[in-house]
């Protein structure tokens, strides 16, 4: 039994299992009663109906997700000690199996993937970013940072706390300096053979896509020789990562001038030739609509878009998205092309997103192959008991000849 003292819930009956098979969190409506008045982001006790102990998670009780698990051992103490211990389990693997001369910027601690719910800390170089994105990492905000400069001295410190599923928890967006100088302009990393400006004030996310680091090495591999279209294409990550593989040339095409014009610098800092690469602005769901009218080709075609599902309600209307801009992939694909398509939104699941690849190729009139299944990179790992965990899905399509 749980000492009455300490803030505790108490499951309905059965809610339980999804505990026992240590998914991490509790919604709303799994509560039967809550008692000692938890505070915005205090650790509770959880308890099954009968009283028995499940652990420990922190209370959010403004968000559907209302309790967040730290710990599913109740004899272990959440504190100082414990959150220090996180993150060095977190950072152990990625300082000694990622971070070398050649990679410089990697996610050292990837939420409840490494049993941190809500707590991001990515690395670019001597500079961490960090998010806290749910009451839990808020509430032990300042402790993380300490814990953060004890583990990895001397580095600077940012918050990009400016996202928008910390108002589902009611809390406000922030961002600014945490600790040591405040970081350039733009921050250079080194990913395999490409070099990149990463904006970490500005830039999505902690500044740059991390997550497909493995696959713009894919990519790099596959581009020898082709004329490749970059869709979506940010600051030209998978654009320098072809070039470096040998392309011929690369259109990268996305909505934000501002993201095109730190792509044109990135493409300088690695020294590509200026007629190899061309940049534009535009809607890719137009832009390929006509480039199919003026029928251009191209031998490689990467479709990394945004997160089009947010909820559950718009995976129809999402799944329309994604089959149009693949549909129009396919058709400006040359025979033996091949397309890089991705969907980032965790809510898509990995089976009716090759369904909806299947739907465009057969639309767009051409067979192609599966020839590679692509995932989210080492360090945004995957936690066996959260699935949830894995949102980056792709392939590697290849067009057949007739
Ligand atoms: N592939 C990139 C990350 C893509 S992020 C990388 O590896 O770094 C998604 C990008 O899509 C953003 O840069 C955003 O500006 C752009 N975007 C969103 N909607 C768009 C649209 N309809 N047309 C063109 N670009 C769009």
């Amino acid at each position: 039994m749980v000492k009455e003292s300490v803030p505790a819930i108490a499951l309905k009956p059965g809610r339980e299992k999804s505990l026992r098979r240590r998914h991490p969190w509790i919604f709303e409506g799994a509560i039967a009663r809550v008692s000692g008045d938890p505070q915005f982001g205090e650790t509770v006790a959880v308890t099954a109906q009968d009283g028995s102990p499940l652990g420990w998670g922190s209370y959010s009780p403004r968000s559907q997700i209302r309790v967040r698990m730290w710990t599913f051992d109740p004899s272990e103490t959440v504190d100082a000690e414990w959150m220090a211990h996180r993150l060095k389990r977190a950072i152990a693997y990625r300082t000694t199996r990622l971070l070398n001369e050649s990679h410089t910027a990697c996610r050292l601690v990837a939420a409840e993937s490494d049993g941190l719910p809500g707590v991001i800390v990515d690395r670019y170089g001597d500079t961490l970013v960090c998010q806290f994105l749910a009451t839990g990492a808020e509430y032990w905000r300042s402790t993380l940072v300490e814990q953060l400069q004890t583990l990895l001295p001397g580095l600077d410190i940012y918050e990009r706390s400016d996202v928008d599923v910390r108002g589902k928890e009611r809390l406000p967006l922030r961002s600014g300096l945490l600790a040591g100088k405040e970081p350039s302009e733009l921050l250079a990393i080194q990913e395999g053979n490409g070099q990149y400006w990463v904006d970490v004030r500005q830039g999505h996310k902690t500044g740059f896509y991390l997550d497909q680091r493995e696959n713009r090495a894919i990519a790099m591999q596959s581009a020898a020789g082709c004329n490749v279209l970059n869709c979506f294409s940010y600051t030209g990550g998978f654009s320098v990562a072809a070039l470096a593989g040998g392309a011929s040339h690369v259109l990268n095409l996305d909505a934000s001038a501002a993201a095109l014009a730190l792509s044109e610098k990135n493409h300088e800092l690695n020294g590509i030739e200026r007629d190899r690469y061309t940049h534009q602005e535009g809607d890719v769901f137009q832009v390929l609509r006509q480039f199919h009218q003026e029928r251009r080709q191209f031998d490689m075609i990467i479709l990394d878009p945004p997160k089009f599902v947010e909820s559950q309600a718009s995976l129809n209307r999402a799944a329309r998205g994604y089959k149009d801009i693949n549909r129009l992939a396919f058709l400006l694909l040359r025979p033996g092309g091949l397309l890089f398509t991705f969907s980032c939104s965790g809510l898509m699941p990995i089976d009716l997103f090759q369904k909806i690849v299947a739907d465009a190729a057969l639309d767009a009139h051409r067979e192609a192959q599966i020839i590679r299944r692509l995932a989210q990179a080492a360090d945004h790992p995957i936690l066996l008991s959260f699935p949830e965990s894995f949102y980056l899905k792709g392939f590697v399509c290849q067009v057949l000849e007739a």
